[in-house]
């Protein structure tokens, strides 16, 4: 079958087409023709490799994807050849201490599809059944490969972790992200304000259409940590920011909160490492919380979201498979407003 690869760690033009052998499904999984797959930017840190990353090569690349099932392992129960579905990315061992309290993503063994196995982006590839979502008829399976990875995450983040209450102001950096798209989305859901960023007038459009109430331009308005502070929140501050840029925003974040506030990350896209004021941390007594993909249970209630058209999955472009390298490329520039996709 065909699939985007890597032979070796390196940039983006390590991604090619390659003609692999098709995965076998083992006891307990399918076997996905693949409809879509959608990037992640763990796509790009898989590629680029890191100290302790060693992966059979080649390795398929991709987290997202939805397809049909071809076949079905001799333990499945839930599916059949012809059934559509969307995958949870996150692979745990489902028997230790964690899995068994329904903590799947604090498995020793927590990975994600296409990080330490095969991924997404290739004809066909397997996942557990217990990983399966079966699709609500005609609901589309672009959205269904664009959801997973950024609506779970966001979920978690907002709904567990921060536990945004009705009448809070959320913050949430760089509306046009995966993460951020589902962000907004689902902290209007849950009852709050929300103020977010962008970077050009058609963007700010975009935002607001998934709920944001305010919108800034953080190219006219650099210092709109202030903006906020005064202009937005009346000197208060924000109760949560979602921050998932890292090294770029993270001091902001911190002067973003009012005293009490919750600071809850999932990624450092810019970089992992940062200059922060502990006084700020420890003076206005905030919370930062660190947040992981999800478990079993918010996958679902994340996708039931999707699903009821709560969370509106956002796709800006769709490349064919054979252009993963140019659809990876167009990803890092990040001047895209939502997901990006490969169709199979
Ligand atoms: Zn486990």
């Amino acid at each position: 079958m065909r699939a985007a690869c890597i032979t070796r760690h390196g940039g983006l033009e390590e991604i090619a087409i390659r003609d692999v052998d098709t995965p076998r499904p083992g006891h307990d999984e399918l076997l996905v023709h693949m409809e879509f797959a959608a990037l992640n930017h763990l796509d790009y840190f898989v590629t680029k490799g890191w100290p302790g990353l060693e992966l059979e090569m080649p390795h398929v690349l991709g987290s997202d994807g939805s397809g049909i099932v071809e076949e079905v392992g001799p333990g499945v129960t839930s599916f059949k050849a012809g059934d559509s579905v969307a995958i949870n990315p996150g692979l745990s061992c489902g028997k230790c201490e964690a899995c068994l309290a329904g903590e799947q993503n604090a498995c020793k063994s927590f990975t994600i599809k296409g990080e330490h196995q095969a991924g997404t982006f290739a004809e066909y590839f397997t996942v557990p059944e217990s990983n399966a979502l079966a699709l609500p008829a005609g609901f589309p399976p672009d959205k269904s490969a664009a959801a997973p990875l950024v609506s779970l995450t966001a979920w978690r983040m907002l709904a567990t972790r921060a536990r945004v209450r009705p009448g809070e102001v959320v913050f949430v950096h760089g509306a046009g992200g995966g993460v951020s798209t589902a962000a907004i989305q689902i902290a209007k859901h849950l009852g709050a304000t929300v103020i977010t960023t962008t970077s050009t007038i058609e963007k700010a459009e975009k935002a607001r259409k998934l709920g944001a109430d305010h919108v800034i331009d953080y190219r006219s308005t650099p210092d709109y940590a202030t903006h906020v502070f005064k202009d937005l929140t009346g000197k208060r501050g924000v109760d949560v920011v979602v921050d998932s840029v890292g090294a770029r925003t993270f001091a902001t974040s911190v002067r973003l909160l009012r005293p009490g506030g919750r600071l809850v990350t999932c990624g450092a896209t810019t970089g992992p490492s940062t200059d922060l004021d502990i006084r700020q941390v420890f003076w206005k007594q905030l919370d930062i919380l660190g947040s992981t993909m999800s478990t079993q249970k918010e996958f679902r209630e994340a996708m039931r979201l999707v699903f009821t058209g709560t969370i509106d999955p956002v796709i800006d472009k769709v490349f064919p498979l054979d252009q993963a390298r140019q659809a990876a490329e167009y990803l890092l520039q990040a001047g895209q407003f939502g997901k990006v996709l490969l169709r199979g």
